[in-house]
């Protein structure tokens, strides 16, 4: 593996500037003032094929600044649409994010985008610019994401300015540059759809197949044909299989976030990566006490995006991506094939989550009521939800492991005469009569032993989760000046299964004011 001392020596290819220029506007970054480097997630950079050294030159920092443009690179903002909230919006586009440029690193093709570089012909009505406080959030839930296996933007650093924005207050400006194979949206093909342009939205949807779905590509009989500028012409079969991999892949991540308890809070079809990534943190949240109903984004007052209606509202916004896709495959019939895959896709990437969470070798019949049940228990108790799930490894009855393990690996959630699990309830007889029933569910799996049995739900069951108000004392903190937390708590979510000494409050139940904090779309 090779590793470069400068961003000027990172092999470049630029495919999605390669594109027609519709899809796009050259510009510059607009330079901050005073720039600092608050944080770099060294294992991105590995990615990218940057040195340690590299990570500390002054044109590492110019470039993720957006101070000087990167070197090879193309810098651009990308127009898409989008349907926001449940209604159409028009275009929308890059509005204050730069795409640098696509590097080649080790680790495969990655695109280097800057989010708070300045304004775009897409800004609208906003500055271009981001601020710290947001900054911080989407740098944090970008490593958090990745920590849990969760497809996701990967976030390369997080650089401070002194620049005022205005926003309910003032707040000061800050530079994520994120990193992903590709930012395309849903809202990408949607564009072109309402534009009833065929030619772009084939152009567009080629690009990504060819780059990022060639298994999707059915060989039409016969000889290859070429349309007239001598690029393949694919079968209408091409893009109905490409539909079918969007939803495969939008499905699991729906059932990725839903059993770790995230909310993204903006589900705009403009916020939904073609990749099936999570993509674009705004106001987000991880839930601590369960509710189905949980919203977390303060703006979203009909609950359009509560945890619960996730997986339905993807459904949603996939069925917007086949619309547009009818414009260059109209077969609505096979479209709407695809579009059916999603339901037995997320049910089954759930079931195998669950079997997973609750250390189950097999799905049995029962099963299904038994998680139900869980699930009711902990909204009836608005039980915490990821200690709900850590402990359950340890729960009375479950383990014969001794109490300084138990309380090692509950980072010492639990403690003197806390019970694991059923503490955490309320209703401590409703949580101990369905333990009973899981305590018999667990006796009668005779191919697995105790510890292999928690050893996979330690593993499956995260300690540390980026609570709102983690986060909140890590804004605070660099906001005042001291930037240090932000790499504890960097460390502890790349491997948030692992108990660490010394680290028991950022496992612990949150306290009594992270209830009153509210996230909302401004950023
Ligand atoms: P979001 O829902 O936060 O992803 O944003 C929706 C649209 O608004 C996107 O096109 C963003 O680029 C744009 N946008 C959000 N905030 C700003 C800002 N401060 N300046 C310019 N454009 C923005
Ligand atoms: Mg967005």
């Amino acid at each position: 593996m090779t590793l470069f001392n400068h961003l000027v020596d990172v092999p470049k290819l630029n495919t999605f500037a390669a594109l027609p220029h519709a899809f796009y506007t050259r510009l510059r970054t607009t330079p901050l003032n005073h720039p600092v480097l608050l944080h770099v997630n060294s294992d991105v950079a590995v990615l990218l094929g940057l040195s340690g050294q590299a990570l500390s030159s002054q044109d590492f920092l110019d470039v993720v600044s957006g101070t000087s443009p990167l070197p090879g690179g193309d810098t651009l903002a990308a127009v898409y649409s989008g349907h926001q909230f449940g209604q159409w919006a028009g275009q929308l586009g890059d509005g204050r994010a730069h795409l640098l440029g696509e590097i080649q690193g080790p680790g495969g093709n990655w695109e280097l985008q800057l989010k708070g570089a300045g304004m775009t012909p897409y800004s609208r009505m906003g500055d271009g610019r981001a601020v710290l406080r947001s900054s911080i959030r989407e740098y944090l839930a970008s490593q958090a994401m990745y920590g849990l296996g969760i497809p996701t933007t990967r976030a390369l650093s997080l650089v401070s300015a002194s620049n005022p924005v205005m926003r309910e207050t003032i707040e000061t400006a800050a530079v994520v540059a994120r990193v992903a194979p590709s930012f395309v949206r849903f809202g990408s093909f949607e564009h072109w759809a309402s534009k009833k342009n065929p030619e772009l939205l084939r152009r567009l949807s080629d690009y990504v197949i060819e780059r990022f779905y060639p298994e999707c590509i059915v060989e039409s009989a016969g000889a290859p044909v070429f349309s007239e500028d001598g690029r393949p012409s694919y079968s209408v079969r091409t893009y109905v299989r490409f539909l079918e991999a969007v939803v495969k892949r939008t499905a699991v991540l729906m059932a990725d976030w839903q059993v770790v308890g995230f909310c993204h809070g903006v589900m705009n079809t403009d916020n939904m990566s073609i990749l099936g990534l999570t993509l674009d943190y705004g106001p987000y949240g991880f839930m601590d006490g369960f509710d189905a109903r949980h919203v977390c984004n303060h703006t979203d007052t009909a609950g359009r995006y509560a945890w619960h209606a996730q997986p339905a509202v993807a459904h949603w916004n996939l069925y917007q991506l086949a619309n547009s896709l009818l414009e260059i495959a109209p077969d609505t019939e096979a479209l709407r094939d695809a579009l059916d895959q999603f339901e037995p896709v997320f049910l089954k990437a759930m079931q195998q989550r669950m079997m997973n969470k609750l250390g189950l070798v097999e799905w049995k019949d029962g099963d299904e009521t038994l998680v139900d049940d869980l699930w009711s228990l902990m909204q009836a108790n608005h039980a915490d939800f990821t200690l709900t799930f850590r402990q359950l490894a340890h729960a009375p009855g479950l383990t014969s492991a001794p109490a300084a393990q138990i309380e090692q690996d509950l980072g010492a959630t639990v403690h003197g005469t806390l019970i694991p699990f059923v503490d955490l309830f309320v209703d401590r007889e409703a949580a101990l009569a369905w333990l009973g029933r899981y305590r018999h569910r667990i006796q009668s799996q005779t191919s697995q032993s105790e510890p292999e049995r928690i050893q996979g739900m330690l593993a499956t069951n995260p300690l540390y989760i980026l609570r709102n108000h983690l986060a909140q004392q890590v804004i605070e903190a660099t906001q005042q000046g001291d930037a240090s937390q932000i790499s504890t708590l960097m460390n502890l979510l790349a491997n948030p299964f692992v108990a660490q000494p010394g680290m028991q409050a950022y496992a612990a139940l949150p306290p009594a004011w992270a209830s009153k904090l509210e996230v909302s779309c401004s950023s």
